[in-house]
């Protein structure tokens, strides 16, 4: 579990000193110089780096060396996958609402 320790407080993860810190992950410790944030930062970077993975891993997800043909289909793409999208959500919402 994450703790927060004392507001304004945090023992550094690196060195074991207590350190001021603005609730930041990103904070540097006083004593050592390193980030706070520790293994919770660690966390956080490789949520990120993931999260931008699963995006370009996505079929439509439009990459810098796309020519202009292939970006317009994905363009046109994601518009249906959208469309198609709002009407599972729409078909789904109206079985919802709809007396057994
Ligand atoms: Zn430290």
């Amino acid at each position: 579990m994450v703790s927060f320790d004392t507001m304004g407080e945090k023992k550094c993860p690196h060195c074991g000193e207590w350190s001021n810190w603005n609730q930041q992950f990103t904070d540097i410790c006083e004593n050592c110089g390193k980030t706070l944030g520790g293994r919770d930062l660690d966390y956080q970077e490789k949520r990120a780096v993931q999260e931008q993975e699963n995006r370009e891993n996505w079929i439509f997800y439009i990459k810098e060396h796309d020519n202009d043909f292939v970006k317009g289909m994905k363009k046109v793409g994601n518009f249906f996958y959208t469309v198609y999208i709002s009407i599972i959500t729409f078909i789904a919402w109206l079985i919802a609402v709809l007396p057994g």
